[in-house]
């Protein structure tokens, strides 16, 4: 952990101001990509060597999801950091108003370990460009990810910059939290753990940022297209083995296309895993034996119509589909996290949504449909952090979009724009001329009620 002498002295170098010029920003910026771009292949073997991802799906997913909100960070920083001029109301003219953005100060970036490079590092980019110093602790259940991002971090940036702390999370977190008054907290994880990051925060009154989980529903209705329907489903629920925050956690089909969508997603899983999704360059692998038996669990909790294959030794369980699932059983209980579907038929929207509503402000909601009517009405009706129509998951890939939960699934935003905005405070100015200041502004006030209710409205 970095002990507290070292965050102090993380605090002293922030208030030297040194982190706050345009110039330095950016050039921590562009020594942050070079490095990361010059360790490029040993990020795509981490990657490997922890989840099994292919370097295509390791740049999709991470390393060039970093790059590109890296550019965007790069080539806007200015117009970011420029003051926002905005209106002055008519009681405070001829003063003239702006919105400030500043640094927080000294915030404490914590990752999981299911996108563990970007995840942990996308944030990163949004703190720095804010002005900001940095501990950053990766998840210590993604440990070949974690040594090369340590050694990016420390080639490029000084421990009173940027702070890499390794180690169980529940033993160095709190160590810190409980010790340091950290200006901003930026969380990524369960919701459970999400819970005890917040009291913490709470204790030293520490603004939280919470990207955590939960059961995102994806519906398709009786007039979507199906085989599109099932190439997207399929990529986003299997990919990463399934463990992926945004991953369709079920399916609510109409009934009267359920059978059709099954075997679409049965087609779709063969094309891209083929017969044997374990020697599949396209198919990871679950991180720990920890997730692996949780995930297995579930494959009880229905009739397995497609897959339900494991093996132990190599953390292996292929892409799985279940029908007949009770709506009391585990796995609608909790969030799934693995590569196990339930595909569950409604009859009509008020059915799907009251199942949808046992889990309220999903992450993600996803509905496929060819009406833009019907796709309207469920956005109105589903309450989530994000949405998809006709698509799974890839809205997070936009960076024009903000990113996070609500309720349960988490609190704040990021990505582009938005992490500079997390990362900075708003501070609202205004400036005054002294060439106009009437005396109707100060006491004696009595009488002037009239023109204060003109002035004030
Ligand atoms: P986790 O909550 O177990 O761990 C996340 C981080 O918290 C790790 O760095 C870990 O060291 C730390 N931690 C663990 N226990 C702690 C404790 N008691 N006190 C303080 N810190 C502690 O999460 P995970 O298993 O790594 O990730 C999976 C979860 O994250 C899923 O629920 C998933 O949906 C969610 N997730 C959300 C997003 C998002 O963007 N919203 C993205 C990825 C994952």
């Amino acid at each position: 952990m970095a002990d507290i002498a070292s965050l102090e002295k993380m605090r002293q170098y922030f208030s030297t101001g040194v982190t706050k010029t345009y110039a330095f920003r950016k050039e921590q910026l562009q020594k942050f990509k070079a490095s990361i771009l010059k360790h490029e292949q040993e990020l795509y073997d981490a990657l490997y060597a922890d989840l099994k991802k292919s370097p295509e799906e390791s740049w999709v997913t991470e390393t060039g999801l970093v790059i590109s909100e890296l550019n965007a960070a790069i080539s806007h920083l200015r117009g970011w950091m420029q003051p926002e001029r905005v209106s002055t109301n008519l009681l405070n003219l001829p003063s003239r108003s702006r919105v400030m953005r500043e640094p927080l100060g000294v915030v404490l970036i914590i990752g999981p370990w299911n996108y563990p490079v970007q995840l942990l590092l996308n944030p990163l980019i949004g703190a720095i460009a804010a002005g900001n110093c940095v501990v950053l602790k990766p998840s210590e259940f993604a440990p070949a990810s974690d040594a090369v991002m340590k050694k990016i971090i420390e080639e490029v940036f000084p421990p009173e910059y940027i702070c890499y702390v390794q180690g169980d999370g529940a033993s160095v977190i709190p160590a810190m939290m409980n010790n340091f008054t950290f200006d901003h907290v930026f969380y990524t994880g369960s919701t459970m753990v999400g819970k005890i990051i917040y009291k913490m925060a709470a204790e030293r009154l520490v603004p939280v940022t919470l990207e955590l989980g939960g059961k995102s529903p994806c519906v398709v209705e009786e007039d979507a297209n199906i085989n599109v329907a099932a190439r997207r489903i399929a990529i986003a629920k299997f990919s990463n083995c399934g463990q992926m925050c945004v991953a369709p956690d079920y399916v609510l089909v109409h009934q009267s296309v359920k059978d059709k969508l099954v075997e679409a997603l049965k087609k779709t899983a063969d094309q891209f895993f083929s017969a044997d999704p374990q020697q599949s360059y396209n198919y990871g692998k679950m991180i720990n034996a920890k997730q692996f038996d949780r995930v297995c669990g579930y494959l009880n909790n229905g009739t397995i119509v497609y897959g339900g294959k494991t093996d132990k030794d190599n953390l292996y369980i292929s892409p799985t589909i279940l029908t007949d699932v009770p709506a009391d059983a585990p796995i609608m209980q909790e969030e799934i996290f693995g590569p196990v579907l339930p595909v569950i038929p409604f009859a009509d929207a008020a059915e799907a949504q009251a199942i949808i509503a046992k889990h309220p402000n999903p992450l993600a909601f996803y509905i496929y449909t060819a009406s833009s009517a019907t796709a309207n009405e469920w956005l109105q009706a589903v309450p989530a952090g994000g949405a998809c129509v006709n698509n799974s998951s890839w809205h997070l890939t936009n960076h024009h979009l903000p990113f996070g939960g609500r309720g349960f699934s988490g609190t704040g935003q990021y990505h582009g724009k938005f992490s500079f905005d997390t990362f900075s405070h708003k501070k609202a100015v205004m400036k005054t001329p002294t060439w106009f200041d009437p005396a109707i502004k100060y006491p004696p006030f009595k009488g002037k009620l009239k023109l204060f209710k003109w002035v004030i409205r």
